[in-house]
C-alpha cells in the first residue's frame, strides 16, 4: 500500500507529546512491514540537524490565502521509511513547535493551512500517488476536506482515501471564520455542516466531517467522546453521527526504547524473569538516595510522570494522598500548569523526607522513576490512550488509575483474578483513596509478585496497533471499490 502519513510531530524529530510517538512510530513499523509510507513532517528548529541528511530538496510553490510561497521539501531516508521535511524557516523555525512561554503562536492557522497544502503539493510534485492520507489532529485536520474539495480531480491525488486520527478531542484547532480561506478553501465552508463550530472556524472539526475514516487512540475513549460533552468537548454530535466511520485504536509503545532490561538510565538491568533479583530495587535504593526520600525503604514507592494539566487529575491525587501520608513514600515528576506546580510544590516541601517533586521534563529522571516506583499513580479526568500506565508496567510498577479512556483499557482491577492494577472512578478522590488503599494492602501480600509480572508480561508492541491500522486501511480500500462480485 502507499500511505501518505500527515503529522505535525513525530519521534524522534519532533515531540511535544503523545502524537509524536504514535507518528514516528506507527509510520516505521508499516513501512518495516513493507509498505510504501511517507511520512510528512514540519521542518521545525529542533528537527533542522535531520535535514542536514537529506537526499535531496525540491523547490515547490505553496498557496496561502492570496499569495504563493515559495518553500523548499527536504526529502530523507531511515531505514525503509522515506520522509518530507516542509522548510519554511519563517513559519517553522522558531524555538517553539506550536507556540512558546505557554502561549500559542498567533498565527498557527496560517503555519497550518500552509503545512497542509505542501503536504498535498509535495505529494504531486513527487508523483507519490498514495492509496491512504493519514492525517493526526488538528494541525493536518484540513487534509481530508482539501482534498474533497480540490484535489477531487486531481491525477496523482484524486483516489486517495483519508484517514484522520483524533489523540486529544481537547485541541480543536479554533480559528477565526477568515482562517478558510488561507488553505484555498471558500468562505462558503463556515457553515454547521462544515468547519464552524460556534462562530469559529475548527480544523480539528474539517478532519471529523470529511474523512473517510476516523480513528482515536483506544476503544473506550472512541466511545467516550460520543457520550459526553465533558471528553467529547462540544463535538460528541459530529462524532454520534459518524459513529460507524469511528475506531478505536490502542497506541503501542516502542518496546525497544522502553526495556528495563536494556535502559542505560537505570543503575542495573531486570526483565520480567529477574524482576525480584535486585535491578528493581537497585533503582528505587538509587532514587531514594538522588531524592532525599529516608522514611522507610519497605514502604511501596508512589511514582508519578505527568504533564501537569487539569487533565492528569493530580489535584485529585494529592487530596487522595493526604489522608494516608503514612503508607508510602512518592517522587513526582512533572512539567506544567505553574500553579499545580506550585501546589505540588508546596506539598512536598511539608514532607521533604517522604515526598519529593521535580519540576521540569526529565527523560533520563523518568526513567528512573518508572523503574524504581512500585506504584504508579495516573489519575486522569480523562486520558485518549495514555503511555504512562503502559511504561509503568513495563517497568514493574503496578498501576492505579482512573477508569477512563485507555487506563480503562489497559489496566484491570486486580480482584478480578486476571487483573494487574487498581481503578477508581475519574476525578473521585473517596474512589481514588479507595484504589490507593487496595493497592497498599496489596503490596504487603503475596499477590503482589503475580501482579508485577503479569504486568510486564503484557505485550504493548506496535505489531498489534500496526495490524489495527493495516486492517482499516484496506477495508477503506476494499469499500471504496465496492462490493465483490
Ligand atoms: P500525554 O501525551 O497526555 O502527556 P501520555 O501518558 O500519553 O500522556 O504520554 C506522556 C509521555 O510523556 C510519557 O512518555 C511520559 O513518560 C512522558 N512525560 C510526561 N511528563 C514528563 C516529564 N515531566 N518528564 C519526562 N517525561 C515526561
Amino acid at each position: 500500500m502507499r500511505i501518505l502519513q500527515a503529522a505535525s510531530e513525530a519521534v524522534p524529530f519532533a515531540k511535544t507529546g503523545g502524537l509524536a510517538d504514535v507518528a514516528g512510530s506507527l509510520s516505521a513499523k508499516l513501512a518495516s512491514l513493507g509498505h510504501d509510507v511517507f511520512l510528512v513532517l514540519p521542518l521545525y528548529r529542533e528537527t533542522r540537524s535531520w535535514a542536514g541528511n537529506a537526499r535531496r530538496t525540491l523547490t515547490l510553490g505553496v498557496p496561502l490565502g492570496s499569495e504563493t510561497r515559495s518553500l523548499s521539501v527536504a526529502l530523507l531516508e531511515k531505514g525503509n521509511l522515506r520522509i518530507a521535511f516542509v522548510d519554511d524557516p519563517a513559519f517553522f523555525g522558531r524555538p517553539g513547535v506550536y507556540g512558546e512561554n505557554g502561549a500559542d503562536y498567533a498565527d498557527n492557522d496560517r503555519r497550518y493551512s500552509l503545512f497542509c497544502r505542501a503536504v498535498l503539493e509535495a505529494a504531486k510534485a513527487l508523483e507519490f500517488a498514495p492509496e491512504i492520507v493519514h492525517a493526526h489532529d488538528w494541525q493536518t485536520g484540513l487534509l481530508p476536506i482539501l482534498l474533497k474539495r480540490l484535489y477531487a480531480g486531481d491525477p496523482v491525488l484524486g483516489r486517495a482515501h483519508s484517514v484522520f486520527t483524533v489523540h486529544n478531542m481537547a485541541y480543536q484547532g479554533l480559528f477565526p471564520a477568515s482562517s478558510v480561506t488561507l488553505s484555498g478553501l471558500s468562505l462558503k465552508e463556515m457553515s454547521p455542516s462544515s468547519l464552524e463550530f460556534y462562530g469559529k472556524a475548527s480544523f480539528l472539526k474539517a478532519g471529523l466531517v470529511f474523512a473517510d475514516r476516523l480513528t482515536t487512540v483506544s476503544p473506550t475513549y472512541a466511545r467516550e467522546i460520543q457520550d459526553s460533552i465533558e471528553t467529547g468537548c462540544g463535538m460528541e454530535g459530529i462524532l454520534r453521527q459518524r459513529s460507524r466511520f469511528l475506531t478505536g485504536i490502542l497506541n503501542g509503545l516502542d518496546v525497544d526504547y522502553w526495556d528495563p532490561e536494556k535502559d542505560p538510565n537505570l543503575p542495573e538491568p531486570y526483565g520480567a524473569a529477574t524482576v525480584f533479583q535486585g535491578g528493581k530495587a537497585a533503582a528505587k535504593r538509587a532514587l531514594r538516595r538522588e531524592c532525599g526520600l529516608k522514611v522507610d525503604g519497605s514502604l511501596p514507592l508512589i511514582g508519578i510522570v505527568s504533564r501537569l494539566d487539569r487533565q492528569k487529575g493530580l489535584d485529585v491525587a494529592i487530596a487522595a494522598l493526604e489522608r494516608r501520608l503514612g503508607g508510602f513514600e512518592l517522587a513526582v515528576l512533572g512539567s506544567g500548569d505553574p500553579a499545580l506546580a506550585a501546589s505540588i510544590r508546596q506539598y512536598a516541601s511539608r514532607h521533604p523526607s517522604r515526598i519529593y517533586f521535580r519540576e521540569g521534563f526529565d527523560e533520563s529522571f523518568a526513567h528512573g522513576l518508572y523503574a524504581a516506583s512500585d506504584i504508579f499513580l495516573m489519575p486522569s479526568r480523562f486520558e485518549p490512550c495514555g503511555l504512562g500506565q503502559m511504561i509503568a508496567m513495563r517497568y514493574g510498577a503496578v498501576v492505579v488509575g482512573s477508569r477512563a479512556g485507555g487506563l480503562a483499557d489497559t489496566v484491570f482491577e486486580a480482584d478480578s483474578g486476571s487483573g494487574n492494577g487498581f481503578l477508581a472512578e475519574p476525578g473521585d478522590v473517596e474512589s481514588l483513596g479507595r484504589a490507593l488503599d487496595r493497592a497498599l494492602e496489596a503490596f504487603h501480600g503475596p499477590m503482589w509478585p503475580k501482579l508485577v509480572e503479569r504486568g510486564m508480561r503484557t505485550d504493548f508492541s506496535w505489531d498489534r496497533s500496526a495490524r489495527a491500522y493495516i486492517e482499516l486501511y484496506e477495508n477503506l480500500m476494499g469499500a471504496a471499490l465496492g462490493p465483490k462480485a
